[in-house]
């Protein structure tokens, strides 16, 4: 499979290692982990999809995305920006066929698709009790839209 993801390693890690920590440091608003979650969270090893706020420790259920499609930055001839720490995003990732995790339903696009996301799919998985629904999912175009 073709592959867009061209970040290095290095660079993987400190986008995760940016993500956990935020969510260590910040309020993150429509995240609220269980209490027995709270000492990983604060020891910064909870991951969050930036999307759909589904949060585990584990970053298989993760992928790091391109927050502006690389393809953009071809077209703007400034392709080499595309791998800037400030150009990533993490969002979920489909395991199984049906998870519809963000990242594989954004795919090339600016934007994930409604109804998308580890935290519909995965509730079983998910270390954020907040409310699905009341999520305000970012990276979604508008329902309706
Ligand atoms: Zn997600």
């Amino acid at each position: 499979m073709a592959t867009r993801q061209n970040f290095s390693e290095p660079q993987r890690q400190s986008a995760f290692e940016a993500n956990a920590h935020w969510l260590r440091d910040h309020r993150v608003t429509g995240v609220e982990l269980a209490l027995a979650f709270e000492p990983l969270r604060q020891r910064g090893q909870v991951y969050y999809c930036e999307n759909c706020l589904f949060c585990h420790s584990d970053q298989v259920y993760f992928d790091i995305d391109h927050l502006v499609p690389d393809r953009s930055f071809r077209l703007w001839q400034k392709h080499v920006d595309a791998r800037e720490p400030i150009n990533m995003v993490v969002l979920c990732k489909s395991l199984e066929r049906g998870d519809l995790g963000c990242n594989q339903s954004k795919g090339a696009r600016l934007f994930v698709p409604p109804e998308r996301g580890l935290a519909l799919s995965r509730t079983d998985l998910d270390m954020n009790c907040f409310p699905v629904r009341q999520r305000p999912r970012e990276w979604e175009v508008a329902r309706g839209a």
